[in-house]
């Protein structure tokens, strides 16, 4: 698609996979207009997402994916070590970041590596 001034413009999708509560909502609206919804939904347990799922079976070479570990500003309450974390992405062969929707730390990073990878794979 050809933009205004000339550059080109792409429309990506990115699926935000977890369990309940983990956090993607927020993420999104952290990352779309810079919002946190206190009340989007009751935390079940605190968690620290860790969620791979089969995603290769249904997946071509222009999918990115990455493991994201949201919520790491409860770092005192943290289950998952950032080695453990990172481990697991390496196995997986996946990008790896710790994010907080509630204080933004590396919200746009995420999308931006994320985005940025797929372009990569596309142009
Ligand atoms: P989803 O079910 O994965 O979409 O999770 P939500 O985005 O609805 O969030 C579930 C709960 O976790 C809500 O109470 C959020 O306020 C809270 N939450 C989401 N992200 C964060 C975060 O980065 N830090 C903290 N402390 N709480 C979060």
């Amino acid at each position: 698609m050809a933009e205004a001034g000339g550059g080109e413009e792409y429309l990506f999708k990115i699926v935000v996979i977890g369990d309940s509560a983990v956090g993607k909502s927020n993420l999104l609206s952290r990352f779309a207009r810079d919002e946190f919804d206190h009340n989007s939904k009751a935390t079940i347990g605190v968690e620290f997402q860790t969620q791979v799922v089969d995603l290769d079976a249904h997946c071509d070479t222009t999918v990115a994916r990455m493991l994201v570990g949201n919520k790491c500003d409860l770092e005192n309450i943290r289950e998952v070590s950032v080695d453990e974390g990172k481990g697991l992405a390496e196995e997986e062969g996946l990008f790896f970041i710790e994010t907080s929707a509630l204080d933004s730390t590396n919200v746009n990073k995420a999308f931006e590596i994320v985005i940025r990878e797929i372009y990569d794979k596309v142009s």
